[in-house]
């Protein structure tokens, strides 16, 4: 046995760090082949994070966009998962660091996904709420839920208006996503749970940089989403950045402040980097690690990455692939074919990217399409929308689950995963 309690094999050991999107695909494409596979995560699940808006605003439980990591290696022969978190790459002696000990690599493939940006804002940081992981998700759902107990206790008009107020950062799909299912649960939900308050007053305010939501999507779409989200009541202010926050007071680059007790910040992420691996010279904009096309991290030939991490130049991507789930996926199961070649001694192949579009949803019966050929909006994109989410979640069970949560939501107009099951205080400075 060797360090971690994994035994020498004959096979070339291959290190995948991450069970995302990435890992898991290129995991599976390895199954049955004449390697030895590690897998660590610091986490024993998979996270489908499209869906963590959801589990935010109790339209689901995060069980259901989980799935153990164990569970999809089951069966695989020379595969071995260990729940560790990787704290460093020695390139050098070919081995990692990991907060249960060291273990050496014959390829090493870095798949850790990305986290919040803050770009440096530490009272932001501090005091808004993320929402990347379930844990992060779910001290959302507490803190709104939170923040409408608390309401009703309070006579201050201001105080209850800045606890009914909430200020979403980040036009992007996570942030249209989000500020659709507030807007939902306002009109549809809370005059049912709290007829004792004026949930009229309750504000969703999405902030957006730039001079349109959604702008990795097409003009259409974004103008559709916008419109969806202003007929659900949201406010949606476009050109407008936000520069601070204390805790009580969102603050812009312009004359527009918010009183708010909640701000999410969905305005950006930036790729998860590992001490050891993380020179300057290696990284791209967003800290994302230069590959070229056989995902092979600039100056090593056994080090790779994929998905969010990985930034891969190409002329129809020249700042990358987005970083998006199917980049992600492709990119592993393409690295998957890519190191059997290598471990047959055969040429490696280079990755090439099939975009299958994009889309975003903004509530019930409301969604926007962009596929590579056509682009459509409204109810049949919405069936759309959760068919391919659908799809792509891991496991029979949380597909059967989610989509008999999603029928029961439509026919009930209801969220009933509305629980207070870990309370989450916001540490005032
Ligand atoms: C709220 C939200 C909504 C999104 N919606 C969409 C969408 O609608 N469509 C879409 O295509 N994409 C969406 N994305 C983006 C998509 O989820 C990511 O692009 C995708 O997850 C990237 O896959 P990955 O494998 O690179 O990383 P991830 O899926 O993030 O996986 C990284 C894994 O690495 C592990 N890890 C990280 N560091 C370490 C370490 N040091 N040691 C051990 N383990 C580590 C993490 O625990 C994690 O399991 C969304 C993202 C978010 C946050």
């Amino acid at each position: 046995m060797s360090a971690m309690n994994i035994p020498q094999s004959s096979f070339p050991r291959i290190i995948i760090i991450g069970g995302g999107f990435g890992g898991i695909a290129l995991a599976k494409k390895l199954s049955k082949k004449e390697v030895q596979v590690v897998l660590i995560d610091k986490h024993n699940y998979h996270t489908f994070q499209p869906l963590l808006y959801q589990v935010s605003t109790g339209g689901l439980e995060p069980d259901s966009i989980a799935y153990p990591i164990r569970k999809v290696l089951q069966g695989y022969p020379n595969f071995y998962f260990r729940l560790a978190e990787v704290l460093q790459i020695d390139t050098g002696k070919r081995k990692i660091k990991t907060n249960i000990g060291e273990i050496q690599y014959n390829y090493l493939v870095v798949a850790t996904g990305s986290e919040t940006n803050f770009f440096g804002n530490k009272n932001i940081k501090t005091l808004g709420m993320a929402m990347k992981t379930i844990p992060q998700s779910l001290n959302l759902r507490s803190l709104i839920l939170e923040n409408f107990e608390q309401a009703l206790l309070t006579d201050d008009l201001h105080e209850r208006d800045s606890l009914m107020n909430f200020v979403i950062v980040g036009g992007g799909p996570t942030g249209v996503e989000l500020a659709g299912a507030l807007a939902e649960i306002k009109k549809g939900i809370l005059p049912k749970d709290y007829p004792d308050l004026d949930t009229r007053r309750a504000q969703i305010n999405l902030i957006q940089g730039s001079d349109r939501i959604l702008p990795a999507m097409s003009e259409v779409a974004s103008k559709k989403a916008e419109q969806f989200l202003e007929g659900l009541g949201v406010h949606v202010w476009k050109n407008v950045r936000v520069t601070d926050y204390d805790g009580k007071l969102v603050t812009t680059n312009n004359d527009i402040s918010f009183n708010s007790e909640t701000l999410v910040w969905a305005a950006g992420v930036k790729a998860v980097n590992i001490e050891g691996l993380d020179a300057k010279e290696l990284l791209s904009r967003g800290n994302r690690l230069k590959v070229n096309r056989f995902n092979q991290v600039e100056g090593f030939n056994e080090i790779f990455a994929v998905g969010d991490v990985a930034q891969m130049e190409t002329e129809a991507f020249p700042n990358g692939h987005p970083m998006m789930a199917q980049p992600a996926m492709q990119q592993g199961e393409h690295l998957g074919e890519n190191l059997v070649r290598i471990v047959e001694n055969k040429a490696l192949k280079p990755f090439k990217y099939r975009d299958k579009g994009s889309m975003a949803t903004v509530g019930r019966n409301k969604a926007v399409v962009d596929l590579p050929k056509f682009k459509f909006q409204g109810v049949f994109a919405w069936f759309v929308w959760m068919f391919v989410h659908l799809y792509f979640l891991i496991g029979f069970r949380n597909r059967v689950v989610v989509f008999i949560n999603w029928v029961y939501n439509y026919i009930r107009f209801d969220r009933e995963a509305r629980l207070i099951i870990r309370p989450f205080k916001k540490i005032h400075q």
